[in-house]
């Protein structure tokens, strides 16, 4: 079945969103390796496709060597992805573009890994502040990459976006539209 991965900053609203899209959903979750920590989470939705729930970078009140341990699964679910359609990074709306998501986004980029960017907690600014954020955005993708990426607004707590999130899937799922 084709995968969706969910990745982000901790703290940027990741399992919120997930609960999100996944309410009222016909959903499974399934686990990989029992008895272990689940760092990567699969839920199968509908029978149609699989959202992956990787760990959050760029924890700051980790150790160094559990960094990298989320660092490594992080990777190596990456280089294995072989039903990965996209990539749906997380981006907090109220913040500046990090470069800590730039530089993840440009890791995706050079292995050709389709992404989209989901801007969260959309509720917490006014529309024209919105605006000039996502404007912030494009000004410094455009500096490295030809187009502003998809890039959907969403708010968990107001549940905004849902539907244009789930039925960018479907359309993906049904050959409707061009990868991302
Ligand atoms: P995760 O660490 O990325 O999984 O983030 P969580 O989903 O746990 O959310 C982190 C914090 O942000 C929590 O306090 C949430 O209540 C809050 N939060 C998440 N989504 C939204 C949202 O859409 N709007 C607002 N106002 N707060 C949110």
């Amino acid at each position: 079945l084709p995968e969706y991965a969910f990745i982000g900053r901790s703290n940027v609203g990741k399992s919120s969103l997930i609960n999100m899209l996944t309410s009222r959903k016909s959903l499974a979750k399934t686990s990989g390796r029992p008895g272990k920590t689940q760092l990567i989470n699969h839920f199968i939705i509908n029978k149609e496709w699989y959202l992956v729930d990787l760990p959050g970078y760029g924890y700051a009140r980790v150790s160094k060597s559990t960094k990298k341990v989320f660092q490594k699964f992080i990777t190596k679910y990456f280089e294995q992805r072989e039903q990965l359609i996209c990539a749906f990074v997380l981006v907090d709306i109220r913040h500046k573009p990090q470069p800590i998501d730039l530089e993840f986004m440009q890791y995706l980029g050079e292995r050709g890994i389709p992404f989209c960017i989901i801007f969260t907690k959309a509720d917490k600014l006014k529309p024209n502040a919105i605006d000039n954020h996502v404007d912030d955005y494009r000004h410094i993708m455009l500096e490295t990459w030809e187009e502003m990426p998809k890039h959907f607004i969403t708010s968990s707590s107001k549940s905004i976006g849902k539907e244009e999130v789930l039925e960018f899937i479907d359309e993906l799922n049904s050959g409707m539209v061009e990868n991302a």
